[in-house]
Order: structure tokens, then C-alpha cells, then sequence
């Protein structure tokens, strides 16, 4: 018999490490730290990154959920 509570999973997440899905950051906003995972594809002909899911990011540094950036969505470009 497990003594884990099948509903505290998803709460045990978010208290843990931060969820700032939603606002597109190449920083992180708990901690500070620019080094972020992605999941992204690699193009077989140049082996250049050739996409990643943005809302698969998280940091690197403390794990927090985060929102991979793209160039539209730097101020400066609108
Ligand atoms: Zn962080």
C-alpha cells in the first residue's frame, strides 16, 4: 500500500519549485538564472536547433516551469 495521496502530486509541484508558464522569459523569475531546458529538434542535414516547444521550458538552475521565449516576443521588437 503506498501512503502517497494520489491528489497531492500536482500540489507538491507547484509549492516546490515555481510556475511561471504563460510569460514568455529567457531569465528565470524565482532564482535569476539564464540557463534554461528545452526540448527542441535538431535539423539531420546541419545539425542546427531547429525548433523548440516553448511551453516545455523549465530552469535549469531550480527547476522552475517556465515559458520559452522567441525573438517576437523581446519588447524591442514590437
Ligand atoms: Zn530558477
Amino acid at each position: 500500500m503506498s501512503d502517497i495521496p494520489p491528489k497531492s502530486l500536482g500540489s507538491v509541484q507547484s509549492v516546490e519549485m515555481g510556475n511561471f508558464r504563460g510569460i514568455p522569459t529567457c531569465a528565470c523569475p524565482a532564482c535569476g538564472s539564464n540557463l534554461i531546458q528545452i526540448t527542441a529538434t535538431f535539423c539531420p542535414h546541419t545539425y542546427e536547433l531547429e525548433m523548440y516547444l516553448l511551453d516545455n521550458a523549465q530552469c535549469a538552475e531550480c527547476d522552475a516551469l517556465l515559458t520559452a521565449p522567441t525573438p517576437i516576443d523581446h519588447p524591442a521588437a514590437s
